[in-house]
């Protein structure tokens, strides 16, 4: 455990010996190793129906999640109550769900 934090000590007072091009390098490299920071928003949602058609206020409001992962932002619906996400996990889900949404021959 010691061991570690001199390291990480170390590895910290090194980063000023990097000149800049090097410290976005690294910084490039520490963001695409670290989740993504999610913001959370709560608005209502717009269906398909005729009040919303017309420019209704929407039904909820609910949750979403949005965070920015490989250059692309996302945005994961959460539901009517708050609750922390795993971005990544989510992530996940949706792409299975998408996956077999077009399986199944639904888009
Ligand atoms: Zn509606």
């Amino acid at each position: 455990m010691l061991s570690y934090i001199v390291m990480l000590v170390k590895l910290i007072k090194d980063t000023h010996k990097l000149d800049l091009k090097e410290l976005r390098q690294l910084y490039n490299h520490i963001r695409s190793i670290l989740p993504p920071a999610v913001v959370y928003q709560q608005k209502p949602a717009k269906c398909g129906c005729k009040r919303c058609k017309e420019g209704g206020k929407g039904h909820g409001s609910y949750w979403y999640a949005y965070f920015t992962y490989q250059n692309k932002t996302h945005c994961i619906y959460v539901g009517k109550e708050k609750r922390e996400i795993d971005p990544l996990k989510e992530l996940e889900k949706k792409k299975i769900r998408k996956r077999r949404l077009r399986d199944n021959g639904r888009i």
